[in-house]
């Protein structure tokens, strides 16, 4: 109870910070699109039915999302990126 009230506070803390700016590989990132850097992050699993299936599990690994605060251009990144601002 009270750890499910702490990790919905928690949440709300990351929500409220909105978009900011990420490097990848040390390199900040910009929209391809336009050019805009600033971004609103979130995860989203690449596994696939078939993977789990199969029970390669090393083929359900999560991405990192971007997305694009001006124009709402998706970038994909399957490694860590770091929140600079
Ligand atoms: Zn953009």
């Amino acid at each position: 109870m009270a750890k499910g009230f702490f990790t919905l506070f928690a949440k709300n803390i990351k929500k409220s910070m909105g978009p900011g700016q990420y490097q990848a590989n040390g390199i900040l990132v910009i929209c391809v699109h336009c050019q805009h850097d600033r971004f609103e992050s979130s995860q989203a699993q690449l596994n696939t039915a078939l993977a789990t299936f199969l029970n390669f599990d090393f083929a359900n690994r999560s991405a990192i999302t971007l997305t694009c605060h001006r124009c709402g251009h998706i970038h994909w990144f399957n490694k860590k990126v770091n929140r600079i601002d």
